[in-house]
């Protein structure tokens, strides 16, 4: 049994289907995230990079089931931040230190909206210029506007499979929404030159171990750069969460099911960036630590504009609803050092596998 663990750590690609799944359950959690571990030390080093999050608008064509923002949750407040707000969070992000910004809203691809981001992405530009890393979380565009925000000064996207089971995607989404369409858009992105970021939720209804195997093999398939994966977590206005019973067991379990997946990953892909998911924060007041200790090395600070908090929620319970940014940065700095990991100021953070490209 050591020996597979051993396996894993002492080469990237190493890990048949089989095996993944072997992982996913291994019976003794703390070797398999101390292994993992082990391998983000020495691939990334013991360090933290931060990404100051914008959720600058909750408004959305699309109506995936699970998720609190859908186009037909008609209990959500819409806004949507105006571009000088953007700025200001955005040069808070900058001599904060974090290195690097996360644009992030509800999908929207009229005309008027993509040239509204582009505008933003100009001016982040010509305040911070190269030094801050400025990542979007927009999801499915034409590749001419993928180009266009690229040209603009975005270089990371983050845009998530959610499920690498087209089977199970289907399940999850409107007859409208498609699996294979937001592939394509991954490769899109590729091709306009970005670093690539995807990632799933781990612990959807009907999902199982073969499913999140696969969805480790896909990372590898795609040779992705960075990972953004967390807990699915129910949203009671939705129709995928509406009347789910929820337990403190519950929430523990899908908490260490998001864990097992950062450690896999790490265990199988080495060299990626993968994020600690703010959804496993929800779970459990450590969970964005243990995520650091099972090999995830970047977090994502909410620095939105505390009033707009409660307007952008994905999944019920999400935390630091009522901390102003300096207070969460504060709290992070705290956290992070009792976790024996130091913080990559002003570093963009950009993943070392890029350099192997
Ligand atoms: N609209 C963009 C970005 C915002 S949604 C997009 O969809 O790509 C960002 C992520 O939130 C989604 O990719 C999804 O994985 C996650 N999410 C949505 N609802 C969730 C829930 N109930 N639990 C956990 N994560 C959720
Ligand atoms: Fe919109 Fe993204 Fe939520 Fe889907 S997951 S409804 S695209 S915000």
């Amino acid at each position: 049994m050591e020996t597979l663990l051993q396996k894993a750590a002492s080469k990237p690609l190493a890990l048949t289907h089989r095996e993944l799944a072997e992982l996913l359950a291994w019976p003794d959690a703390k070797a398999l995230f101390g292994a993992a571990y082990e391998v983000k030390a020495r691939e990334v080093g013991r360090t933290v990079s931060f990404r100051g999050l914008v959720e600058f608008g909750n408004i959305c064509r699309k109506d995936c089931y699970y998720c609190g923002i859908r186009r037909s949750n008609g209990k959500v407040r819409r806004y949507r931040l105006d571009a000088d707000e953007i700025l200001r969070e955005a040069e808070w992000t900058f001599k904060a230190g974090y290195g690097s910004l996360v644009l992030q809203s509800g999908e929207l691809a009229d005309e008027a909206s993509v040239a509204f981001v582009e505008d933003v992405l100009r001016r982040i530009h010509a305040i911070a210029g190269d030094e801050l890393g400025v990542t979007l979380s927009l999801g499915e565009q034409t590749e001419e506007t993928y180009r266009r925000w690229r040209e603009a000064g975005a270089h990371r996207y983050l845009l998530r499979i959610e499920t690498s089971s087209p089977a199970l995607y289907e399940k999850l989404h409107p007859a409208d929404h498609s699996w294979e369409t937001r592939r394509e858009c991954l490769r899109a992105l590729r091709r306009c030159g970005y670093l690539v970021g995807t990632g799933v939720m781990a612990g959807l209804p009907g999902q199982t171990i073969d499913d999140l195997a696969s969805d480790i093999e896909f990372f590898a398939a795609e040779d992705v750069d960075m990972i953004g994966m967390g807990p699915y977590i129910p949203h009671p206005d939705t129709p995928l969460g509406k009347g789910v019973r929820w337990t403190p067991e519950d929430a523990k379990k899908r908490l260490e099911l998001g864990l097992r997946m950062i450690a896999v990953t790490r265990l199988h892909l080495h060299d990626v960036n993968i994020a600690a998911a703010t959804a496993l924060q929800a779970l459990d007041h450590e969970g964005r630590e243990k995520g650091l200790l099972a090999g995830a090395n970047v977090i994502m600070p909410n620095v939105t504009e505390k009033s707009r908090r409660a307007d952008y929620q994905l999944y019920a319970g999400k935390p630091c609803l009522d901390e102003n940014a300096s207070v969460c940065r504060t709290c992070l700095e705290r956290r992070i050092a009792a976790a024996g990991e130091t913080i990559n100021w002003n570093g963009r953070g950009d993943p070392p596998h890029k350099r192997l490209r």
